[in-house]
């Protein structure tokens, strides 16, 4: 069941409360080069990424918000800032959507107090983003490192200093490039308090190690509930974020707007056919169809013997025979297949799937 949190919204997008789990990521151009991040902006939403996060680290960098409002984007921006609350509150000005800061690096109280009230004015919400790195020296010394306890103790201590100035639209994260670290202190916050939670796995590598990473830690708190946007981090092209995020929230049955879950045996000595391949072709070929909303299980098989029968929940899929294949729907088999034609076949009934339910 998932945890009840409150809800927060931001443009037309909302988090926490009956809201769908959303994916975002953040751009990685100069921010000062408008018309890149307008163009990775646009790569990111073309992708289906629900909130994009931009770093502001100078004030003139605000006005990107300015400029990408004006260019069209509907996509929820964030201003990702630090240390300076003036370039909080010129990022508000800007027409940003939600202000993510971390009010122990903003200074002074009145200055978080400051940016509390901007966004108060203008109906932002704040995320109060907290790392190993950003965790106070007094947590620091009280448990010895960032540990989960302390990160834990950072984020509802941030959340109390907002609260302290009647601000309370507020998302929290509590990240970690440790995976177990993550989990544990998220846990503890979500026990805790009913603000929507922001999850990932920060500093986690390139793709294939962070993707990894980020299912561990991502996957393990959506499984019990806990989590109300996502953001898998990756040193990559920010796209390959939004891919991974997305993939995620389908394969555990949260993601509004449906998609394919291929389901394909690991082969073994009984395979006779070029699965491994024509599984490949098949992913190549569906990449950018879309689904209309709708979910298909597809199963790429490498045996007829065991393959429609272990498959028998995807909707439709192949086997292989020894040179040939089948095609089969909810696992009874209805036409065999030349090998040659396996990947284009099951694309070709996956188009017609799609169709035919609409
Ligand atoms: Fe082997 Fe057939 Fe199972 Fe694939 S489906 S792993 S080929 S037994």
């Amino acid at each position: 069941m998932r945890r009840k949190s409150r809800k927060v919204t931001l443009g037309s997008i909302g988090i926490g409360g009956d809201f769908p789990v959303s994916v975002q990521s953040m751009t990685n151009t100069d921010t000062l080069d408008f018309a890149k991040t307008l163009e990775q902006v646009r790569a990111l939403e073309n992708e289906g990424c629900d909130i994009v996060r931009i770093a502001v680290p100078t004030s003139d960098s605000a006005s990107v918000f300015t400029y990408l409002k004006n260019s069209g984007v509907k996509l929820p921006l964030v201003a990702d800032i630090h240390f300076d609350y003036k370039i909080a509150l010129a990022a508000v000005s800007a027409g940003a959507d939600k202000i993510r800061i971390n009010p122990g690096n903003i200074g002074e109280k009145w200055k978080v107090k400051e940016v509390a009230d901007a966004c108060r004015n203008s109906g932002l919400p704040i995320r109060i983003g907290v790392n190993s790195g950003s965790v106070e020296k007094k947590l620091l010394e009280k448990y010895g490192s960032p540990t989960a306890e302390a990160l834990a103790e950072s984020a509802l201590s941030e959340a109390e200093t907002l609260e302290g100035f009647g601000f309370s639209d507020i998302v929290l994260s509590i990240k970690s490039s440790d995976v177990m670290t993550m989990v544990e202190a998220t846990k503890a916050v979500a026990s805790k308090c009913d603000y929507p939670l922001h999850l990932g796995v920060t500093e986690a590598g390139p793709a294939y190690d962070g993707i990894i990473k980020n299912c561990a830690g991502i996957g393990a708190l959506l499984c019990g509930g806990i989590g109300d946007t996502v953001r898998v981090s990756l040193t990559a092209d920010p796209v390959e974020e939004v891919r991974a995020g997305k993939k995620l929230l389908a394969v555990l049955g949260l993601s509004k707007r449906g998609g394919i879950n291929v389901i394909s045996c690991p082969t073994c000595g009984r395979t006779k056919i070029p699965l491994i391949s024509i599984s490949e072709e098949y992913r190549d070929r569906i990449k950018d169809l879309d689904t209309n909303g709708k979910s298909i299980t597809v199963a790429i098989m490498g045996c007829a013997v065991n393959g429609p029968g272990e498959a028998r929940e995807a909707d439709f899929g192949i086997a292989g025979g020894n040179g040939f294949g089948v095609l089969f729907r909810h696992g009874v088999i209805c036409e065999k297949i030349e090998e040659d034609c396996l990947a284009d076949r099951l694309f070709e009934e996956t188009v017609r799937y799609v169709k035919e339910s609409d």
